[in-house]
């Protein structure tokens, strides 16, 4: 695909910048040449997106890769693809993997695989403690010094229970002014639990996940932080109690960043009532109130961003009973649309969605070539999307090799046309452009 065009005509919503209103815009190379309310397209090939939003290329700073180990669940260059369909211009890679992301060589592999897919910035995240075992830090060091400069650490899919060991870490990565996240799920209070705990899972005899065993890790992980003074992100908030937990941290000036999930933003626990594990998810989808605080919390800024903990499983795992299945969602291809649908415009405005999943992850993560601005000499990563664009969710039809999505045969609004990594079309007219269709 040969570099240089320019977009014409669309709605440029750029939060860095405080930009949202018309404007075409030059990429030259692997940069933005020229932003302007209406350029001369001189030779450049024109590409036509009246009618579309133009923006900062997505982040997810919560994506399940699964290689190395489970290369028939995913692949960096099978969740590449699907990032790319989902308008992503970088993801973070999160270490549990088979063998763990807690060394120099792993993350570089995952770093040397991202790079060779070519179609998303692939940031591995370095485990914290050796294996994820909780026992022993890892060499944050060793990796935040390798070539994938790992500078977010995190034992997801694992709660670092040791406060000891979470101080230590936060204590180390502020050297590095790395991020810490930690998945916070209460050993004690978490024992066997299949939902979130509360009338469904009465209901339903499935033994349930307290909101507090998501509360009294996240309160313990912001008093570290305040000790430390290092950066704490706090992954799939979950409950309107950890929403409030965050609010007051950020009043008293704790470093703290957050995320939320679009199936948490969207689905409550009343899923669980059809048995489907495809809606088994850690952790679990909470009560309405949990999600109308989640909404408050992401249109006030408590809530920084939108990650989607895109957790691929294979089929003869998670197509199980209830009991039996593994926790976990494909999210990175229907992210996007799910929350035009149901949160765009009555809950959220579409710059704060824009920037939810552009300005505030990237500056979150500190990854200073992507979420904008979108300006003459920066690199040119960009999503082109039609926000009025009907579609139905094809489980069977996604990039990702898993087809877990609590999405399938949904109707949505909302889709990428165009996705632009480096100045090169990685999706065009809504297909990966890389000649493999
Ligand atoms: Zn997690």
């Amino acid at each position: 695909m040969a570099r240089g065009c320019l977009l014409a005509g669309a709605r440029l919503v750029d939060p860095a910048a405080g930009r949202d209103g018309a404007f075409d815009v030059r990429i030259a190379g692997d940069r933005v040449a020229e932003v302007a309310p209406s350029l001369d397209p001189a030779g450049a090939g024109v590409v036509d997106c009246r009618g579309l939003v133009l923006a900062p290329g997505f982040v997810d700073l919560h994506t399940h890769l699964r290689e190395p180990g489970r290369e028939d669940e995913e692949t960096v260059e099978s969740g590449s693809r699907a990032a790319a369909l989902g308008g992503y211009t970088a993801v973070c890679a999160m270490a549990n993997s088979e063998p763990v992301a807690d060394s120099g060589a792993v993350v570089e592999q995952v770093w040397t695989l991202g790079r060779a897919a070519g179609l998303v910035d692939v940031f591995p995240v370095g485990a914290i403690t050796v294996g994820l075992a909780g026992r022993a830090l890892a060499e944050l060091g060793e990796m935040a010094g390798s070539a994938a400069r790992v500078g977010f650490f995190s034992d997801d899919g694992r709660c670092l229970q040791d406060s000891g060991l979470m101080r230590r870490a936060l204590e180390y990565a502020r050297v590095f002014d790395a991020i810490v996240a930690n998945h916070a799920e209460d050993s004690a209070l978490a024992e066997g639990w299949q939902m979130n705990e509360g009338e469904v899972s009465s209901v339903l005899g499935l033994a349930g996940l307290p909101a507090e065993a998501e509360e009294v890790i996240v309160a313990r992980d912001l008093a570290l932080a305040r000790l430390t003074g290092a950066r704490l992100h706090v992954p799939h908030v979950s409950t309107a109690g950890t929403v409030e937990l965050i609010r007051v941290a950020k009043r008293r000036g704790v470093r703290v960043t957050a995320e939320a999930t679009p199936h948490h933003l969207t689905l409550t626990e009343e899923a669980a009532r059809g048995y489907d594990p495809v809606f088994k998810v850690a952790p679990p989808l909470r009560a309405r109130e949990d999600v109308e605080a989640l909404r408050a919390g992401l249109a006030d800024g408590t809530i920084d961003c939108v990650a989607t903990d895109h957790a691929p499983h294979a089929p003869e795992e998670k197509d199980r009973e209830w009991d039996a299945a593994p926790c976990g969602m494909l999210g990175l291809e229907t992210a996007l649309a799910v929350l035009l649908t149901e949160l765009v415009p009555g809950h959220l405005a579409l710059a704060r969605l824009v920037e939810a999943m552009s300005a505030a992850p990237a500056r979150a993560r500190a990854l200073a070539d992507h979420g904008g601005p979108v300006a003459a000499g920066r690199p040119a990563n960009l999503v082109v999307f039609d926000p009025e664009a009907l579609w139905t969710v094809d489980a069977a039809g996604l990039a990702s090799r898993s087809r877990n999505t609590p999405f399938g045969g949904r109707e949505l609004r909302g889709k990428v046309v165009h996705t632009i990594h480096d100045g090169r079309f990685t999706v065009r007219d809504g297909r990966v452009a890389d000649g493999k269709g």
